[in-house]
């Protein structure tokens, strides 16, 4: 079971999966401020959250993973390189999460962070790519250690391997577009798709010149204690 939940401040996508056997549910990519809504439906749905999984340590938005692991004992998952203290597990590729019988898989997909991992369903049938691949877009890769050619790479050797059918879930998306597939990001993504080559990649990105994140100097700090505002 899959629903997914949006934050209109942040423009962020968080993400309640369930294994309606044994009702173990997981949420990916939680919002600090939405963390009541989150425990409302899990409430409502009969559900046991036992783990909160953060795609990477986000700029935008403070997490909700301290506070629902407060609330719900679940455990709070990053990647092992995403520097973050407040992790109870830390997850490398192929490194499983599970949810009663079913499981994510991770796969480091770094680029836009060092530490960004993609969540694969266990069927290959949906991948939660966070800000590693958005729909027609990508994540900036001009702040926090980013890197354009590790985030081609991973884009193309981690996520586009997948097959064309995979939904993709992203984390952010800013024209009101819920998700995508492999197949449709590999033909339409107009950075990484369409027979881009990194040096192509490296470029679009060094052009794109954004301003930084509102709140990433309270967000950062925030993010890597997995949430807890100092
Ligand atoms: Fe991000």
């Amino acid at each position: 079971m899959l629903r997914q939940l949006f934050d209109r401040d942040t423009c962020t996508y968080t993400y309640l999966l369930a294994d309606p056997a044994t009702e173990e549910a997981v949420l990916i990519d939680s919002v600090l401020e939405q963390a009541e809504r989150d425990l409302e439906l899990i409430a409502q749905l009969d559900l046991r959250l036992v783990a909160v999984l953060e795609t990477h340590v986000h700029a935008d938005h403070v997490t909700g993973a301290a506070s629902l692991r407060d609330r719900t004992g679940c455990k709070v998952v990053f990647g092992r390189d995403s520097g973050a203290t407040g992790a109870d597990v830390v997850v490398g590729d192929q490194d499983r999460v599970a949810y009663g019988e079913r499981y994510l898989i991770a796969r480091e997909t770094p680029g836009h962070t060092p530490g960004c991992v993609t969540y694969v369903a266990d069927d290959l049938s949906m991948a939660f790519t966070g800000d590693t691949l958005m729909v027609r877009g990508c994540g900036r890769t001009d702040f926090q250690q980013g890197d354009a050619r590790r985030l081609y790479r991973s884009v193309h050797d981690k996520i586009f391997s997948l097959p064309d059918g995979c939904l993709i879930y992203p984390g952010h998306d800013y024209k009101g577009r819920t998700c995508s597939t492999v197949g449709e990001e590999r033909r339409f993504n107009p950075r990484l798709g369409d027979g881009k080559t990194e040096d192509e990649f490296v470029v679009i990105m060094d052009a794109l010149d954004l301003s930084p994140p509102k709140r990433i100097d309270v967000a950062v700090p925030a993010n890597l204690a997995a949430g807890l505002v100092a």
